[in-house]
């Protein structure tokens, strides 16, 4: 038996270690890969094959001259939905590198849900592959796939501990679970292994000193999933380590038992909304016309998405308020003056709809996790976001309430502020569920129902307390959509219906926002008119207005939109031109009176210095059309 790889990758030949190297194999390469911009539609990546392979070769030659004995070819792509053409061209790259493979252990990988049939028959036919792996934690039908036949001879790689999430094994389940597929792939063929690379959860526990205890007990991080991986590996071997097995029976049964995880209202109240619908009783259409006899907004209306510049200062105060530094009276007044400058500001500004900025928030989802009941936070659980930016994301451990408002006290001292409407500012439940760390114990659904109730308790909160325009994030909705496209219908129909269950209790006259990241969104179009918001504000101006398109398409549209007009990506300013162009190629597809002019997404990483001018250009471009639109009636 190998011993259990989990894809951590050092200069390992040199160190004398044996350990397998990792590549992302030839043809998800290229599935995954974009073309370069102008390059044709019609352009098939997968043509590129034959010019990629040699270097492939090239690459296998090396290590074997330095003494690999076996290397793996990570296919993720596998388990999406891909046509035969698509998945010939497995066969055909693996047929081609068998040669060059000769004498090692090749091993191809697939990770994050199970490979179709139709894939799994191509997969488990490829030649020169001595070993196949699959995640036995999202892939939930990978056993049944493997017990309908697998290739004698050849070895399992068995993804049976979780490499994305930060749950304790159940070690007990785990190891029936490998003694049913020994049987099936033969003694000496089966590897113990993580469902995927370890890449996605956090590293070492023993970083938590502070970490309740009992909560711990639960949570395996990477360094601890490596020794469940082996401890696995030694009980199917016949060298169970009983106290290691019975420490971990105990700490399943602590969690399945423990009365911090259960609030029996709470799951009633979720399993409540199953099944049925939740909808504001007054279409979009005459709502919009309630609120604008409230609000009286100029047509085009100004906002911002919600955070202002986070300078050191202000990183400054939180911590220190945090480490108990200064008290919670000079904490205020410290937050207190940071959002009396933005509301100045943002009337300097002339905006119309204001924010407060959000400088009591280090994250969108820590500060809220922070208030919930059923949610732990790490001191050192970091994990990669993109590049070299990384998040800490929450835990859910248990049922999720709110023992008090969360938001009210600063929005309402912000709208004091202020004769212009201020937005009350929330992330929604989909977005907090979708980056953090959740539960395994339940579907993912009845955690995001029960997110949904603890923020809709403070939407209607705030409505209370004079808040007229509340704007709940859902930045992260887009980015849980399952892999394949049989799996869509579903995550959409309860993602949306979450987000409706939040907004479904206001009356007519409270204008609810929401705001979402990113561009690709004309699939999921129908879902996001779905989610019944008044007024959305989304990511535009970095697709090369990939978003009007789908409204060039005869798309109806009826509530408000605001399609980002700069990319607050980058330092640059834009001018007043560029930006009444953008609006102009909007009024183009889309109706005066729903257009809003808003940046692309929050600002808290800009400087003010790029902020001030930026948004000057902004407003005087909404106002130069306000004075077009005027006088071309
Ligand atoms: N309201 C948040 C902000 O302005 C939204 C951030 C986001 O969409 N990622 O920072
Ligand atoms: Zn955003």
């Amino acid at each position: 038996m190998f011993l259990a790889f989990c894809n951590i990758y050092f200069s390992p030949m040199q160190l004398g270690v044996d350990t397998v190297p990792v590549f992302v194999g030839p043809v998800s390469y290229l599935l995954l890969s974009k073309p370069a911009k102008g390059v044709e539609k019609s352009f098939s990546l997968l043509s590129l094959l034959d010019k990629i392979l040699p270097i492939y070769k090239e690459v296998v030659a090396e290590l074997k001259a330095a003494g690999a004995s076996s290397i793996q070819f990570d296919e993720p792509t596998l388990v999406m939905d891909l046509d035969s053409h698509q998945l010939q061209a497995f066969t055909k790259a693996y047929s081609e590198l068998e040669a060059s493979c000769s004498g090692l252990n090749v091993i191809v990988e697939t990770y994050f849900a199970d490979v179709p049939s139709e894939a799994f028959k191509t997969l488990t036919s490829l030649k020169g592959v001595t070993g196949f792996g699959f995640d036995l934690v999202r892939g939930t039908k990978t056993l049944d796939l493997i017990k309908g036949g697998f290739p004698t001879g050849k070895y399992l790689f068995a993804g049976v501990v979780d490499g994305r999430n930060i749950w304790a094994n159940d070690l007990a389940a785990s190891l029936s679970v490998l003694q049913e597929l020994e049987s099936i792939v033969g003694k000496d063929k089966l590897v113990v292994s993580t469902s995927c690379s370890l890449l996605h959860t956090a590293v070492d526990r023993i970083n938590e000193p502070k970490l309740d205890q009992e909560i711990k007990s639960w949570l395996a991080f990477a360094a601890q999933k490596v020794v469940e991986v082996n401890a696995l590996a030694k009980a199917l071997a016949g060298h169970k380590e009983e106290a290691f097995f019975s420490e971990n029976a105990a700490a399943q049964a602590s969690r399945k038992s423990s009365p911090r995880v259960t609030n029996e209202a709470v799951q009633k109240a979720a399993s409540a909304l199953k099944g049925s619908d939740h909808r504001r009783a007054t279409d979009v259409s005459a709502r919009l016309d309630a609120q604008q006899k409230k609000l009286k907004l100029p047509v085009l209306p100004t906002t911002t998405i919600g955070s202002f510049p986070q300078t050191m200062d202000l990183r400054r105060v939180r911590r220190e308020f945090k480490a108990k530094k200064i008290s919670e009276e000079d904490y205020v007044k410290a937050i207190k003056e940071e959002i009396n400058k933005v509301v100045k500001l943002q009337e300097e500004l002339d905006i119309d709809v204001l924010v407060h900025g959000e400088p009591e928030r280090n994250d969108m989802v820590e500060y809220f996790g922070e208030q919930l009941s059923g949610f732990a936070f790490t001191a050192n659980g970091w994990v990669q976001s993109y590049g070299s930016r990384c998040v800490k994301p929450p835990i859910i451990y248990g049922d999720v309430s709110r023992p008090k408002p969360m938001t009210v006290f600063w929005s309402t001292m912000a709208q004091s502020m202020t004769a212009r409407p201020m937005k009350g500012m929330l992330t929604g439940p989909v977005t907090i569920l979708n980056w953090s760390f959740v539960r395994n114990d339940q579907p993912r659904f009845e955690t995001c129902y029960q997110i949904a109730l603890a923020i809709k308790d403070e939407v209607e909160d705030l409505e209370k307390a004079g808040i007229t325009v509340i704007q709940i994030d859902e930045a992260a909705l887009r980015e849980g959509l399952p892999l394949r496209k049989s799996e869509h219908a579903f995550y959409l129909d309860w993602a949306v219906h979450s987000f409706r269950i939040v907004n479904c209790g206001v009356q007519d006259t409270t204008q609810i926002h929401t705001h979402m990241c990113y561009s690709n969104f004309n699939d999921i179009i129908h879902s996001i008119i779905d989610m019944d918001a008044d007024v959305i504000t989304i990511e535009n101006s970095r697709s090369d207005e990939k978003l009007l398109s789908v409204f060039r398409e005869g798309v109806k549209y009826g509530a408000g939109i605001g399609p980002g007009v700069y990319d607050i990506h980058s330092p640059r300013i834009p001018s007043t031109e560029e930006i009444a162009d953008r609006i102009n190629k909007m009024l183009a597809v889309l109706e005066t009176n729903i257009l809003w002019v808003n940046p692309d997404c929050g600002l808290k990483t800009r400087k003010y210095t790029e902020v001030k001018p930026a948004l000057k250009n902004m407003v005087a471009a909404a106002k130069l059309l306000r004075t077009e639109l005027a006088s071309a009636k």
